[in-house]
């Protein structure tokens, strides 16, 4: 296994969601006593960044948020979120100087742990703004488990939705698949993508997403990793595979695909005439890792 393999980004597992206490409000208040408490500012899934995480957390809670939504542990260290609404999120721009963020613009800056539990509260957030009423009889959702559930006015439980989708770097002896939609910045290649299905497996969604978007069959799906992704609300699912055939057509849904051999590949990058996903996505980590891999 590579390094690149190994470091997805986003995904530490340094926090202890410390589930059991979601429903203990008496005993998380007691914890407060003696742990160290800090604070997220959420605000519609975003973030406000400054040098120093200087307004990235906060230790007490100045932000007056209807609902502290407990997100785990580190070491002695209790980690809340806290969903502001927009007079608040208003207040805290001023405050700093800054506007709310979305996490792809700075999500390099944050070291591993701060940029999971960023992440998280993110997720979180998206979640229950996007449940204000409940689905199944349509009544105001309340917050509760310290934001982890919601309970409409029948007593109809949600939890969080993950929308679990594959992402795979696609092979054929020294080549790999990559493809780019439109709307993307120039020069912009990527692994191809997409979600999988009620009633499906994700081995057989990686085979449908890449045969319908290129054209190529797969087989020798082998796993490689998975990383969070509330944007808005993904789990990435990420693999490799083998492809059967090399004649590519592209469906509507991509703008182009291409195969590369390694060396193409690393001198378009060196020239600027391609840009590979950003650092902290999977996607680079499936690249990176293919590039550098010995079996050239
Ligand atoms: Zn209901």
């Amino acid at each position: 296994m590579s390094p690149n393999q190994k470091h997805i980004y986003f995904g530490t597992d340094k926090l202890d969601r410390a589930s059991h206490l979601r429903e203990r409000t008496a005993q998380l208040e007691e914890m407060k006593l003696t742990h160290d408490a800090k604070y997220v500012p959420v605000y519609n899934g975003r973030h406000i960044y400054m040098n120093q995480h200087s307004s990235f957390y906060r230790r007490s809670n100045p932000f007056d948020c209807e609902a502290e939504c407990f997100l785990g542990l580190v070491g002695n260290q209790m980690w809340y979120s806290c969903p502001l609404n927009d007079k608040q999120a208003e207040k805290l721009e001023a405050e700093v100087g800054k506007r709310f963020a979305s996490l792809r613009r700075y999500a390099l800056k944050l070291d591993d742990e701060l940029a999971h539990i960023a992440l998280y509260s993110r997720g979180l957030d998206l979640w229950q703004r996007n449940r204000k009423f409940c689905p199944k009889c349509g009544t105001p959702n309340h917050l509760s488990w310290a934001g982890h559930r919601l309970l409409c006015q029948n007593n109809h439980e949600q939890f969080p939705h993950i929308e679990p989708a594959i992402i795979v770097l696609v092979t054929h002896g020294n080549k790999c698949l990559l493809g780019r939609k439109a709307e993307w910045p120039t020069y912009a290649y990527s692994t191809l993508a997409g979600f999988v299905e009620p009633g499906e497996t994700i081995e057989a969604a990686v085979k449908r997403e890449i045969l319908e978007e290129s054209n190529i069959q797969v087989s020798n799906v082998q796993y490689f990793g998975s990383q969070p992704w509330p944007f808005p609300a993904s789990l990435m699912l990420a693999f490799t595979a083998e492809a059967k055939n090399e004649d590519i057509k592209v469906d509507d849904e991509l703008e182009d695909v291409q195969w590369f051999t390694r060396q193409q590949l690393t001198e378009m990058m060196k020239e600027g005439y391609i840009t590979i996903a950003p650092r902290y996505t999977v996607a680079h980590n499936l690249i990176v890792n293919w590039l550098e891999s010995k079996d050239a």
